[in-house]
């Protein structure tokens, strides 16, 4: 029998796949190593977790700008960067099957043969380690070769720092501030896996905050906290979150402190978010590399110097994973089971759900009108007139949809619909002139059921 937690995994990769969340890349081709792709409810779901992130970190922040950099930048960014000499993991390969792993993550690896059994610990030999470079290498222009290498990003940060003197001089914006970005990233993982957490194409969200180097631990015990909050501020329970601060032989030479937002996945506690003090590191490389002057002048003190940064770093599909994982629960009702997925409604892929109770006497019409409003205020909306009226609504509820609004008999004669909340399954009538204010508030007062 599957073991519970993993049971749980295979149940949330079937329904994306049964539901339009996650599709297997390429999957008509046999797939390609650990790719996906996001179908209309899952690009929906990722859609509103990086507004949720944008809306947090840059439009809410008076003292934070945003930033949208190219993917592939002059090579000599991740010469300087420290990428092209040391962004490595330590590679072993088993001298039977062939098959490669991260020597530092052999605990969670299995052998593809004995799956039952740890690479080493089957009948194969495992090869010594061997420093293998993530980053996907490619050619710019129509000529193959060393002058033409170049690298897809394996981290959006480093575009943000070689903009921080563009965006001070275009921008009135002076220490302690903030420059973000959402992007992808691309790394060649050695052993991608657990559905979207680990994969070789992946969305990031990043914001490195410049500071008065004397402001550097106020700042990081500021980002810490308000980085930990913002997944509980979107219904994540926080039992199943913490903050791992990194042992000084974790981090990189340069950095003076680094702590992890943690989840408890079905296969264990595993990073989602870091927050470092990369302290002044990479502006001085770029600084010294270029032989532009990155330093900021700060014309009350007249000092010119390099700030600090604390890089609050997180990865969009990871977090939509998350989100995920945290939301779904199966509920034993008396006579069956209710699979809901508990979203808070600022990230559910769809916010209501409009039904005619029946295909006729004017309900779909009028359902049409009243989700024509609701469209036209904002809502995400979706129409559905087939089948029973409680299957309607346990599709609904299995893609988290927190309000089914629908148009039966009375509501032709009185204006009035039913609103039915996903999480308590109460229903309430509302009149329809009301309905987008009354959903408005709803959004905005939701908690999680406990
Ligand atoms: P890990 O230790 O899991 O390899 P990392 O410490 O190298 O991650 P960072 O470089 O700090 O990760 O990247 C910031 C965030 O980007 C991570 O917290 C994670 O959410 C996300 N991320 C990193 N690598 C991947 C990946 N291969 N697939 C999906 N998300 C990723």
């Amino acid at each position: 029998m599957a073991k519970p937690e993993s049971d749980l995994m295979d149940k949330i990769v079937s329904l994306c796949k049964r539901r339009g969340f996650v599709f297997q890349a390429s999957e008509i081709y046999g797939g390609i190593g650990n790719t996906y792709d996001y179908g209309p409810l899952g690009v929906e779901l990722k859609r509103k977790v990086k507004d949720a992130w944008w809306k947090a970190m840059v439009t809410e922040r008076p003292d934070v700008v945003g930033l949208d950099s190219a993917i592939i930048q002059n090579p000599k960014t991740w010469e300087v960067s420290g990428h092209v000499g040391g962004f490595s993991d330590p590679m072993v390969d088993c001298k039977k099957c062939k098959a490669r792993f991260r020597e530092d993550k052999l605990a969670d690896a299995r052998c593809p043969e004995k799956p039952s059994k740890r690479p080493g610990e089957c009948d194969g030999e495992l090869t010594e380690a061997r420093a293998f470079n993530l980053m996907f290498k490619t050619n710019v222009g129509p000529v193959e070769g060393s002058g033409s290498v170049a690298y897809l990003r394996p981290e959006t940060a480093q575009g943000i720092f070689l903009n921080f003197k563009n965006v001070l001089e275009s921008s009135r914006v002076k220490p302690p501030f903030g420059i973000a970005q959402i992007g992808k990233s691309f790394r060649n993982e050695i052993t991608p896996g657990n559905f979207v957490f680990r994969t070789r194409e992946f969305e990031q969200g990043e914001m490195e905050f410049f500071v008065p180097p004397a402001e550097n631990d106020k700042w990081f015990e500021f980002w810490k906290a308000e980085r930990f909050d913002w997944y509980q501020r979107l219904g994540i329970r926080p039992e199943k979150l913490r903050l791992r601060t990194h042992d000084d032989d974790e981090l990189a030479h340069y950095s003076t402190g680094c702590a992890d937002v943690e989840y408890e996945y079905p296969f264990g506690w595993g990073e989602l978010e870091g927050i470092a003090c990369r302290t002044d590191f990479d502006l001085n490389r770029h600084s010294e590399a270029s032989g532009q002057d990155l330093r900021y002048f700060d014309p009350e003190t007249k000092e010119r110097y390099f700030p600090y940064v604390i890089e609050p770093a997180g990865g969009i599909d990871r977090m939509a994973l998350t989100f995920m994982v945290d939301a779904y629960e199966e509920q034993q009702l008396e006579k069956d089971t209710r699979v809901v997925l508990h979203f808070h409604p600022e990230i559910a892929p769809i916010t209501v759900a409009v039904f005619p109770l029946v295909k006729k006497e004017g309900m779909p019409e009028r359902a049409e009108e009243i989700i024509e409003g609701l469209r036209r205020a904002g809502f995400s909306t979706f129409y559905d007139e087939k089948g029973a009226i409680g299957r309607r609504y346990r599709r609904q509820d299995e893609v988290g949809t927190p309000f089914c609004v629908t148009v039966d008999g009375d509501t032709m004669k009185d204006g009035v619909v039913t609103v039915r909340h996903r999480d308590s399954m109460e229903q309430e009538r509302v009149p329809a002139a009301e309905l987008a204010a009354y959903l408005a508030e709803a959004v905005r007062s939701w908690k999680r059921p406990a």
